[in-house]
């Protein structure tokens, strides 16, 4: 801009000098031409006249001595005396009623006219003598003959001047001409470069204009794209978490004002990092998109949908009349969404499976703040999750605060993580027949700073959906392993140390990997390792399941299905699958001496395990009835209560050395 200024300013004062210099030619012109025209024009006329007037006198005088009474010598005296006065004029200048008369300038004109003003006093004083003389002689006398030759003379020199003046002024108006030529082109000239340097700035200008232009128009753009990425979601093009607070905001100011009512959804994929983790970021960014296209598809055009973070969507239901409206509408819409999104995902050549949970929270009853409504929908879907996911649920003051205390965990874990605030616990598994401790089982408890010690089925479920699961059961098989270890040093023996590892492990792409680094670092006989896996592994991954089941059997360890009777439940993963090891689930074992049907498919169960050749563990043993009929069905192996309850370190090591030999036996008690 600046530089354009300055630019505009030279040219403007480049026109003025041109302008100036145009106007001073034209001046100059004009003069030059003017002093030719005034000083030249009367020299001319003068000699003229000097001429007229002497030939006049002559004529006069010869009219007279040819005896012309009506001609007088008065006249002839006169004419001279007006011939010497243009003589004079143009010797010194003059002035007259025929004008100005400035001297003549060229010295050589100047000495002939002196000499004409000489020649008018002879032919003067020859006239006087020839009248004096006219009656005494005759005409064609030397006198008259001598006032002849006098006033050729004359004639002759007044020509002479004239020619000379004519030629100066010729040569004038030549030199004039050809200056006006000189600086009429070169004036031209200078109007010719003027304009084009006119014209090509004019064109620079406008084509700085254009780029201007250009440039606005394409910061203009720009800004606008900013700004729809500072309120848009730029995978799913859904309103972001700015923009959704800004409506949140409106539609409640509008209830507010009319007395309506709202609901706020707060909706979580479930084990969304799973897809991601399997199939790699570009599928999940393609479900996304579909997620966000059907959670669109489920409410009105009139209701906001936006994509908070990552795998969290809100939507805002508006303009419902009453709570109770609200409420109806948010039960409706949940549920729909719950079916809609829990549909099959195409992704690409993959075919992927996710649900949702969602928490509601209510304008005006929950809240009829902006951010309090976030919180508590945020808060309800987190109790959502708890309760095992893919449902929705409303907020309420007792669940937020049971949800809070969720969160707080969710967050310690981390640092309990971090700073190992974990205790392993050991339960023995018994020979049912013999008494004898045939392994243990690695429960961790997390002692918590302010809350004492957590049980796993407080925080495992945390640590699986905040993804801090694979770093605490790697965590637990290094520290267990090691205790084996000790153990073993001290020539005490626990047979094998069966470790829980979470299903929510096996999706990580790392973690075969580093279990595999522990066992190895550990030194421990893979054989004494029985990892403990949940059914839920390979319903969830059939192909994957397979591949990494086989690779964990390449490492030499046991692998026993755990909490079998429970979920899923089926025979089938017993034949497809080697598990080495078979644990009965506890509610199954508490379940069966009070369901018939439970007993019948109990003893199908011990049996299939015998004939697939498993050791079967009866977990959850409370009662000596218990045992006898597991024995009697023709199981020998258990866990539970009334064998053992979890132990310490030091408290498994007294067991076994208070037992000779470290042949153990449980006492019934
Ligand atoms: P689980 O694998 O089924 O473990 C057995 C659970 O049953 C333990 O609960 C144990 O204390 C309990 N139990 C043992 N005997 C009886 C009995 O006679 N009656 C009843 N009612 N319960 C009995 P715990 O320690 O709370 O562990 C719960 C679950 O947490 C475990 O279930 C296991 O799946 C998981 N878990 C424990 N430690 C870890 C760990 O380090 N990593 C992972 N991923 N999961 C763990
Ligand atoms: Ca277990």
């Amino acid at each position: 801009m600046w530089e354009a200024s300055v630019a505009a300013r030279r040219l403007y004062f480049f026109s003025v000098i041109m302008a100036a210099l145009l106007v001073t030619v034209m001046m100059f012109l004009f003069f030059q031409g003017n002093h030719l025209l005034e000083e030249r024009r009367p020299v001319l006329e003068a000699i003229g006249k000097v001429k007229l007037y002497t030939t006049s006198a002559h004529l006069s005088f010869e009219e007279i001595s040819g005896g012309d009474k009506s001609e007088s010598i008065d006249g002839v005296w006169s004419n001279l005396t007006l011939a010497d006065w243009y003589c004079l004029a143009l010797l010194y200048g003059g002035k007259n009623e025929a004008g100005d008369f400035l001297p003549v300038q060229d010295e050589s004109a100047r000495a002939n006219i002196r000499e004409i003003r000489e020649l008018l006093q002879t032919f003067k004083s020859e006239t006087t003598v020839r009248y004096n003389n006219l009656r005494r002689t005759r005409p064609g006398s030397k006198a008259d003959n001598e006032s002849d030759k006098t006033f050729r003379q004359l004639i002759l020199l007044a020509n002479e001047v004239e020619t000379l003046e004519r030629n100066r002024f010729n040569a004038g108006t030549v030199r004039y001409r050809y200056t006006w030529i000189f600086l009429m082109s070169f004036s031209t000239f200078m109007a010719l470069c003027a304009s084009y340097f006119l014209y090509r700035k004019e064109k620079d200008k406008t084509r700085l204009v254009t780029s201007l232009n250009l440039a606005k128009y394409s910061i203009e753009e720009k800004n606008k794209e900013l700004k729809k990425r500072a309120h848009y979601d730029a995978l799913t093009g859904l309103p972001n978490r700015v923009l959704f607070v800004d409506r949140l905001e409106q539609v409640i100011l509008h209830a507010m004002r009319s007395d309506l009512s709202a609901a706020v959804l707060f909706i979580d994929l479930d084990r969304f990092k799973s897809i991601n983790d399997s199939y790699g970021h570009h599928k999940g960014d393609l479900l996304l998109q579909t997620v966000a296209n059907r959670i669109c598809q489920c409410i009105r055009e009139s209701d906001t949908a936006a994509r908070i973070s990552g795998d969290e969507f809100m939507v805002v239901l508006s303009n419902l009349s009453s709570v109770t409206q609200a409420m109806k509408a948010a039960n409706k819409v949940a549920k729909e969404l719950i079916e809609s999104l829990a549909e099959s995902y195409q992704l690409g050549e993959v075919t992927a499976d996710i649900s949702a949970s969602i928490g509601v929270a209510l304008y005006p009853n929950d809240s009829t703040n902006c951010d309090e409504l976030i919180r508590y929908a945020d808060s309800a879907m987190y109790y959502a999750k708890t309760l095992g996911k893919n449902n929705f649920q409303f907020y309420s003051r007792e669940l937020h605060q049971q949800s809070m205390k969720q969160m707080e965990i969710e967050r310690d874990l981390k640092d309990a993580v971090r700073y190992d605030q974990f205790e392993l616990h050991f339960q023995p598994i018994w020979n049912l027949d013999n008494h004898k401790i045939k392994g243990v089982e690695v429960l961790t408890r997390w002692a918590h700073p302010s809350y004492g010690l957590i049980y796993p089925d407080e925080f495992i479920p945390i640590a699986e959906n905040c993804g801090l699961i694979q770093r605490l059961d790697a965590m637990v098989t290094r520290k267990a392993l090691k205790q084996l270890k000790e153990w073993q040093e001290k020539g005490l023996s626990v047979g094998t140390i069966g470790i829980n590892i979470s299903s929510a492990c096996f999706r990580r792409c790392n973690f075969f990997t580093d279990i595999r680094k522990v066992i190895v670092q550990s030194d421990v006989d893979p054989l004494l390792i029985e990892l403990e896996l949940k059914e839920s592994l390979l319903v969830e991954h059939d192909n994957f399941a397979h591949q990494l089941f086989a690779d964990l059997k390449g490492l030499g360890v046991r692998i026993a299905l755990d909490g079998f009777g429970t979920g899923y439940s089926s025979m089938s993963y017993l034949k497809d699958f080697r598990f080495d090891t078979l644990k009965i689930d506890h509610h199954f074992i508490a379940d069966y001496t009070r369901n018939e049907a439970s007993a019948i498919v109990l003893k199908n169960i011990l049996t299939l395990g015998q004939e697939l050749g498993l050791d079967v563990v009866a977990e959850g043993i409370e009662t000596e009835t218990q045992v006898n009929n597991l024995k009697a069905m023709g199981c020998h192996t258990g866990q539970g209560y009334l064998l053992s309850r979890p132990l310490d370190k030091d408290a498994l090591e007294q067991l076994l050395n208070h037992k000779t030999g470290n042949v153990v036996t449980f006492d019934r008690a």
